[in-house]
């Protein structure tokens, strides 16, 4: 008798605590939910899921501080390749993301890599010579092999950005993709001419931290007036993570033209 109980106290406790981890589960999505501050803080996204492992393990994380000094300056090559696409706006919940056609690309040491989208970042992520921009745009680009490479650019306080402006006429609080009727954006207008970049191996900037990722940061700082910026602001007051241990790592200088 005693026994039966006990079994079925077990039982209902079995029970009891499935359908509690499913709860847990089901609401897994809003738990796994990364975010900028709070509880889903940059410290703690190692430990939200074990897909963002990297974030608290990886060696090679990014962004990190960039210094003018001590660089070594390499004959590599930068090329980017972009045209105008339809405007696509993903205001995702972390950013404010252009989306971009097939066609455009950078080819890097003549490897070619497709860009895929563009976001921005306030304050900047990587810092040059000590200090943060207001912003930080990244152009983010694959391979065929899913190898990802990005182009960032610090954005500083200054003149209205004509690029900028089209995006940002366009910008609602409301999460999700927006297709804009009748409007393209390109790219290369953001791109300054014969820029100078500072290229690295690092990751990307958010969950899940995946490394192998190759950096290459404008060493010119584009321009946003105050406005644009406290326009984005008024949506992504702060999502930008924490700079990374630098390990060592090789910082090279390649400065070319791009196309
Ligand atoms: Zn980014």
């Amino acid at each position: 008798m005693k026994n039966t109980k006990l079994v079925r106290w077990v039982l209902v406790c079995l029970l009891f605590s499935f359908s509690t981890m499913s709860v847990v589960l089901g609401a897994g999505e809003l738990n796994s939910t990364w975010s900028y501050e709070g509880e889903n803080n940059p410290d703690r996204w190692g430990e939200i899921s074990i897909e963002y492992e990297t974030c608290s393990t990886g060696l090679f994380q990014s962004p990190i501080h960039l210094t003018s000094s001590n660089l070594i300056r390499e004959n590599g090559n930068i090329e980017t390749h972009y045209q105008a696409t339809p405007l696509v706006i993903n205001n995702n919940g972390h950013t404010i993301e252009v989306n971009y056609k097939p066609g455009s690309y950078v080819l890097i040491n003549g490897q070619k890599y497709e860009l895929k989208q563009f976001h921005f970042h306030t304050p900047s992520e990587h810092s040059l010579n000590g200090k943060k921009s207001e912003m930080e745009l990244h152009l983010v680009h694959q391979n065929e092999q899913g190898k990802i490479a990005v182009i960032g650019l610090f954005i500083k306080e200054g003149q209205a950005n004509p690029t900028l402006a089209t995006i940002w006429e366009n910008l609602s609080e409301k999460q999700g993709i927006q297709e804009v009727k009748n409007k393209t954006i390109n790219g290369a207008n953001f791109i300054v001419n014969n820029p100078t970049y500072f290229h690295y191996q690092g990751s990307l900037t958010t969950p899940p931290c995946s490394e192998n990722v190759l950096w290459n940061m404008i060493t010119e700082p584009i321009e946003a007036s105050r406005q644009q910026i406290e326009q984005f602001m008024d949506l992504y007051p702060m999502n930008a993570r924490p700079i990374q241990e630098h390990n060592d790592r090789l910082v090279e200088l390649i400065m070319n033209q791009s196309s």
